[in-house]
């Protein structure tokens, strides 16, 4: 082959970086028109917790965990259509939603304590005043978003828990059922194994309760929503772990740990292993890494739940969106069960990696 001369060879490699500058012009502008696109933003998002790992999922449970988000995911739609529709009505009707369905390990669905009982959690944001409120170890108020709700609405406090929590939300009027209520049967055939398992391996009184089953099962729930004003507001609502010692709260009822929005950073909503995401202060985090770092809500997220909670040991995930409606999903888990919406009223749905 003929070698080409220097002033050929010059025009050549000319001609590649004008191409190459071309090309990559048009991929830059790509990926802004798609951020601008209107049709393509996210304005609701949930998700259903880490789950079972793709290998104990069977076709059955996948389709009713399918159907469960897609229920979800309309009945947020719904209230943020409405007219005056915000997110926060969003996230409480599609948190709501999931709260009532058994398969999930928040309200109806919540794992069991070490001593045998369900003990709730859940947090709510709004992204524009930053008004939080939380409710933390209740075990009667079959809907504890909404108690969270009414404690950011209509108690001068953030946070309520227990006993005064349950008998704040009786006042309010918000519905109250039996502990019995919580029951269900695959939940507790999981603390039964749990407790055979501690039985096996004779562990003392102190060390009983304190194993949780890292990434088994963990269904917690949580939803973020943009609105037509452009708030932001975020929510998470948990049973907690399995085997958890009673009284143990983790991360989701934790303003910054497990949920946070902020109008001028993002709404997060996150799942896995609370004290992890307790120390690192997750759903803040994210939201600091966007303000302070202008770190895309990809890298942000990405960057908390890969590079600071994997390398430490702590397992999860956590969803994210912003004002423009950028929505991440991000987990080091197998899966991470989710479901998000956007402008134009497409629904997808995903449980791993698919
Ligand atoms: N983060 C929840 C907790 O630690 C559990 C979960 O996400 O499933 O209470």
């Amino acid at each position: 082959m003929r070698r080409l001369s220097f002033a050929e060879h010059a025009m050549w490699q000319h001609t590649f970086r004008l191409v190459a500058l071309a090309t990559g012009f048009i991929l830059g502008n790509m990926s802004s028109a798609r951020a601008d696109d209107r049709d393509q933003q996210v304005i609701l998002a949930i998700h259903g917790g880490i789950g079972l790992e793709r290998h104990e999922m069977t076709p059955e449970l996948s389709k009713e965990l399918r159907a469960a988000l897609r229920v979800a995911i309309e009945t947020g739609r719904k209230a943020l259509e409405a007219e005056r529709g915000s997110s926060l009505d969003a996230v409480e009707a599609a948190i709501r939603s999931l709260e009532d369905s058994p398969l999930f390990n928040a309200g109806r669905g919540a794992v069991f304590t070490h001593e045998g009982r369900n003990e709730l959690d859940a947090s709510i944001m709004n992204g524009r005043t930053k008004a939080a409120g939380s409710v933390a170890s209740v075990t009667i108020i079959k809907n504890p978003i909404t108690a969270a709700r009414a404690v950011m609405e209509r108690s001068p406090h953030v946070m309520l828990i227990g006993r005064g929590a349950e008998v704040f939300a009786t006042r309010q009027g918000l519905d109250i059922v039996d502990p019995g209520y919580f029951w269900t049967e695959q939940r507790w055939r999981d603390i039964q194994r749990r407790w055979e398992k501690e039985r096996q391996e004779k562990k003392t009184r102190d060390q009983q309760g304190a194993a949780v089953e890292p990434g088994h099962a963990w269904g917690t729930v949580g939803a973020v929503a943009l609105d037509r004003g452009g708030d932001l507001a975020a929510g998470t609502s948990t049973g907690g772990m399995t085997n958890k010692l009673f009284g143990r709260v983790g991360d989701s009822p934790i303003i910054g740990a497990g949920t946070y929005a902020d109008n001028a950073g993002c709404a997060v909503s996150c799942t896995g292993h609370g004290e992890f995401f307790i120390r690192f202060g997750v759903a803040h985090e994210i939201n600091a890494l966007m303000k302070y770092r202008n770190l895309s809500i990809d890298k942000a997220a990405g960057e908390v739940i890969h590079q600071q909670l994997k390398p430490a040991g702590g397992e999860g995930g956590a969803i994210a969106l912003d004002k423009h409606g950028n929505f991440a999903a991000s987990y080091n888990t197998d899966g991470m069960y989710r479901a998000w919406l956007t402008r134009d009223g497409k629904t997808q749905v995903k449980l791993h990696d698919d």
